[in-house]
């Protein structure tokens, strides 16, 4: 990606020399996911065109120099199945990191695909290999986890799990997610996994909202064929007027956010995991939506380690059942990416899967 609005080309790499500790890694896929429509927009700050987008990856190790070990502890031998933390350089020393336990927040973060420069190697998914730099977070991928598993579940499934941990369910709680996106959906599978009574969807279109009921949704409100009052009205009939415990926004927009206070029961907990890029102002009233309401509000930003290793474990227990393969929906080659954002910007498939080998 050369620059925002750019087409995509194809440029050639020489192989990288790999330092002590290093490795490359043959890309088995990558993805295409709402933040690389929002690069091509050149709607994130900070970002050092050109890259390689491809965030969350997978593939087979075909080269390292020395030993590398997986985050739990095991060894890696070239030909296996590895899956890596795309966040890496994040100090351990500053205030961010120490202070105030906001490890997303470091300023010396890097990201594979977004905040790593083409012009500094192969450090993106879109790409037929990576370079997995000395002290990236490796994970072998289970043996039971499909690779279509893992890129189904993406970077949704990361914030997901992120998001889950923001939200403090209980048990037999009543979770609404807005929004039945990649994240979204993936919000939907976990809440039921982490006890949830009743997970409702908002989103559309009716394909989307299928999905959602097979992610584990008990009920799903089409954002297309209902109004804001419409979907207040349901939650309350299906709840006995006391509304949802946990409303999670993973739709992006603005309106949801509006909505999104007015679906909560007093004393509720609404979660914005949704906004990684400006979308624009929310209106609230603060006395009616937040203060009346004795309404918690949490943010979610980026993901940690324990966020990655905790998908993974959660793709080894629940993919049998849970289908996160089918997020995935489209596979693009290459010399395709111009097609696929274009696609994933129209939001025709949840996601759209890059397979450059
Ligand atoms: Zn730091
Ligand atoms: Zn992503």
């Amino acid at each position: 990606m050369p620059a925002p609005l750019a087409p995509i080309e194809v440029r050639e790499f020489a192989v990288p020399d790999l330092p002590e500790g290093g490795g490359l890694l043959r890309t088995a896929y990558s993805e295409v996911c709402g933040t690389d429509v929002h690069l091509w927009h050149g709607r994130l700050a900070g970002v050092p065109y050109p890259i390689i987008p491809g965030h969350v990856t997978a593939g087979i190790l075909d080269r390292s120099r020395g030993p590398l070990n997986t985050i739990d502890g095991s060894r890696l031998k070239e030909g296996d199945r590895v899956v890596f933390f795309d966040v890496h350089r994040t100090c351990g020393r500053c205030m961010a990191c120490t202070v105030n336990r906001t490890p997303t927040r470091c300023a010396s973060r890097r990201v594979y695909g977004i905040t790593d420069s083409a012009d500094d190697g192969l450090f993106g998914g879109w790409s037929q290999a990576v370079y997995l730099e000395p002290g990236v977070t490796l994970a072998k991928l289970p043996d039971s986890v499909t690779f279509e598993d893992y890129i189904g579940g993406g970077c949704g499934l990361l914030t997901a799990v992120h998001g889950i941990e923001r939200a403090g369910i209980q048990l037999g709680d009543t979770v609404v997610v807005q929004g039945t996106g990649a994240v979204g959906l993936s919000l939907v599978a976990l809440a039921r996994i982490a006890g949830a009574g009743t997970v409702v969807a908002i989103g559309a279109p009716a394909g989307r909202l299928a999905l959602a009921t097979r992610m584990g949704a008990d009920e799903t409100f089409d954002l297309a064929a209902t109004t804001a009052d419409e979907r207040l009205e349901r939650l309350s009939a299906l709840t006995g007027g006391q509304l949802a415990d946990v409303v999670i926004e993973a739709s992006g927009s603005p309106k949801a956010v509006e909505e999104g206070p007015h679906l909560a029961r007093n004393g509720g907990r609404y979660v914005i995991v949704g906004h990684y890029t400006n979308a624009g102002d929310s209106r609230l009233n603060a006395h009616e939506q937040i203060n009346r309401k004795h309404l918690e509000i949490r943010g979610c930003w980026g993901s940690e380690a324990g966020h990655f290793l905790r998908a993974l474990r959660m793709l080894e227990r629940h993919a049998r059942r849970v289908p996160w393969r089918e997020i995935g929906a489209k596979t693009y080659a290459l010399d395709e990416l111009n097609v696929a954002i274009r696609e994933a910007e129209a939001l025709t498939v949840p996601k759209a899967l890059v397979k450059p080998n």
